[in-house]
């Protein structure tokens, strides 16, 4: 009998990743369509526009000119598409739309947080976050990748809901133009422009290593240098640990890589980040170290929940240094944001001094990130909505 060949670390990555879209697939959004059957062309790729547009025997140069109207003026109506003549603004109305997801509430936080509950167009709703900074005209997109999520991190509101379906290219692309919109940021500011929206993080709801095709097409489309042209260094994608789809994220977007650590032991974190016990500490560290662009300009930030008595002593900071060393990399420490139900504690501010001390001594910054838009459920881990899988499925 022949023996069966060992099968390598590399052929079980893959054979890991295969598993992952094919479950990702399982919970894919309802195409791109309105109900009288036009098609949306926010979230196609370039090639895709122009395949859309050939199909009603149009040239190749269309596309790039609709692209400029779409993502660099932010045109929503053909009919403002000026450079197009009119009988073709007619054309394209007929078969497509340039639209946005519904914003069904808008709420501003007192510290001018706000956040969108954005309604899509089979009823499914996901929210948004922006979070202005407080001393300079620039701020952070928070958006989401999934409608929920199929985690179910201890601490977080999201994972309270279970995972409805994933967001589409268009509709994760549509959160940042709709929030652009309700700023009255278009045409899209070129170069290092002072801009209000003028980073993005993908920290809304959802795993964005779950809905990894989706999430990587929609970043394509906002750094494409014709449109949003939102440059690799101002997106950070957070991940709880996803190790064998963090090395695809590297290699083909090289956006900044922010992970959520939150405990330094593995019976801890098996406890409060279920998905350690599919990927623990070990093989999360390494994948960080592999993470291609990490260097000292754009370190890795290991994200780490304050949780009163559960991960906050002393000896764990220590452990979490000895964990990084080496790594270009920065800890940001964000308080616990209570949620209706929440079974922890928020670390008292002695707990968080000492920790970020024992992290910055060693070398590493350590800022404590501040709440915000907490009085209306806008902050870290507070983002839940009503949509469930089964409304999905009617
Ligand atoms: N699913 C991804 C991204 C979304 S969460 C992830 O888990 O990384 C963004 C960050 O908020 C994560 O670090 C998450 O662990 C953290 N978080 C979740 N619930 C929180 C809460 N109640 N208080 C503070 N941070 C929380
Ligand atoms: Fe999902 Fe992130 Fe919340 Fe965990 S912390 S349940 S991965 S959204």
């Amino acid at each position: 009998m022949n023996a069966v060949p060992a099968l390598s670390e590399a052929d079980l990555t893959d054979i890991e990743r295969a598993r992952i879209l094919a479950k990702t697939a399982r919970f894919a959004p309802p195409p791109a369509r309105t109900a009288d059957g036009r098609t949306e062309l926010v979230g196609l790729s370039r090639a895709e526009l122009a395949a859309e547009l050939a199909a009603i025997g149009e040239k190749p140069f269309r596309a790039k000119q609709l692209w400029h109207w779409i993502y660099h003026q932010g045109a929503t109506d053909f009919s403002r598409m000026s450079t197009i003549a009119k009988p073709m603004q007619a054309k394209l109305a007929e078969h497509f739309v340039v639209g946005r997801p519904e914003a069904a509430i808008t709420q501003t936080s007192t510290d001018d947080t706000r956040k969108w509950l954005f309604r899509f167009r089979d009823g499914q709703e996901a929210e948004t976050v922006y979070i202005p900074d407080r001393t300079e005209d620039r701020g952070a997109v928070c958006i989401s990748s999934q409608v929920g999520c199929t985690l179910s991190c201890k601490f977080c509101h999201t994972g309270t809901q279970g995972l409805a379906r994933n967001l589409g290219a268009a509709e994760i692309v549509g959160q940042f133009m709709a929030a652009r919109d309700s700023y009255g940021e278009w045409p899209s500011p070129h170069g290092e422009t002072p801009r209000l929206l003028s980073t993005i993080v993908l920290m809304g709801m959802g795993e964005p290593l779950y809905n990894y095709e989706n999430v990587a097409k929609a970043m394509t489309i906002i750094m494409d240098n014709e449109g949003i042209a939102l440059s690799r260094r101002r997106i950070t994608l957070s991940t709880s640990g996803v190790v064998p789809m963090m090395d695809r994220a590297g290699a083909e977007l090289g956006v900044n890589l922010a992970v959520s650590l939150h405990a330094v032991r593995d019976d801890l974190r098996d406890e409060i980040v279920p998905l350690n016990r599919k990927y623990p500490i070990a093989e999360l560290m390494a994948a960080c170290r592999r993470y291609p662009a990490a260097s000292n300009a754009r370190r890795i930030t290991f994200e780490y929940v304050m949780l009163k008595g559960i991960n906050d002593s002393e000896a764990e900071a220590h452990e979490l240094v000895r964990l990084i060393a080496g790594m270009p990399a920065k800890v940001n420490l964000i308080p616990f944001n209570p949620w209706p139900g929440s079974p922890y504690e928020t670390s008292t501010q002695g707990a968080i001094d000492r920790f970020s001390k024992i992290v910055m001594d060693a070398g590493f910054s350590s800022p404590v990130r501040t709440p915000r838009g907490r009085d209306i459920l806008a902050a870290c881990g507070q983002l839940k909505t009503e949509s469930r899988r089964e409304r999905a499925a009617r």
